[in-house]
This record gives structure tokens, sequence and C-alpha cells, in this order.
């Protein structure tokens, strides 16, 4: 049981150092992803782009496959894309 939050401290960890905590959460929510939604996706983005712990974000939500939002600068969909080859790999690995 210590052990399993000890992981838990570790892998949250990263979300201290999240670019994102400086911006309003809606922004990382956009209504879909496209017309209107695309500027503020492309605005989420850039600050994704900036942020030093974006492989950790976006692993994390692989993980726990979050289907909403930007993580680790992708949309749900790009997650959604890269979330199968992510796993294919995963499962190559362990068998
Ligand atoms: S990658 Fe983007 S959503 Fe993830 S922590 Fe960084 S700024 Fe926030």
């Amino acid at each position: 049981m210590e052990t399993r939050l000890l992981e838990l401290e570790i892998s949250t960890d990263w979300r201290e150092r999240a670019e994102c905590r400086d911006y309003p959460t809606d922004l990382f929510f956009p209504a879909g992803e496209t017309g209107p939604a695309e500027i503020q996706i492309r605005q989420a983005k850039e600050v994704c782009a900036r942020c030093e712990v974006r492989d950790d974000c976006l692993l994390y939500a692989l993980e726990a496959n979050q289907r909403d939002g930007i993580w680790g600068g992708l949309t749900s969909d790009e997650r959604k894309r890269l979330r199968r080859r992510w796993l294919a790999e995963r499962r190559r690995r362990t068998g």
C-alpha cells in the first residue's frame, strides 16, 4: 500500500511544474476540435509547447485514457490515434 501511494505521488509530481498552471483550465478543454475551437486549441498547444513536463503529461493522459481536453500538446483525437499505437507497442514489449 505504501509503495502504491509513493507511485501515485511520483506519477503526479510533474503537475507542479506544469506550464498551464498559470492559465484558465477552460483553455485546455475546447468545445470540439473545429470552427472557433481551433483557435483555442492552437493557443493551448502554444502553452504546451513551452511546458517542461509535456512528456509526463502526455504519458499520464495515455495511461489514464483521458478522453477530453488537451494533454501533452495533443487533442483528444490526436491522442486517440497515438494511444492505439502506444498500446500495441506496450503489448509487444511485455509479450
Ligand atoms: S503539456 Fe500542456 S496540458 Fe500538459 S502540463 Fe504541460 S501545459 Fe499543461
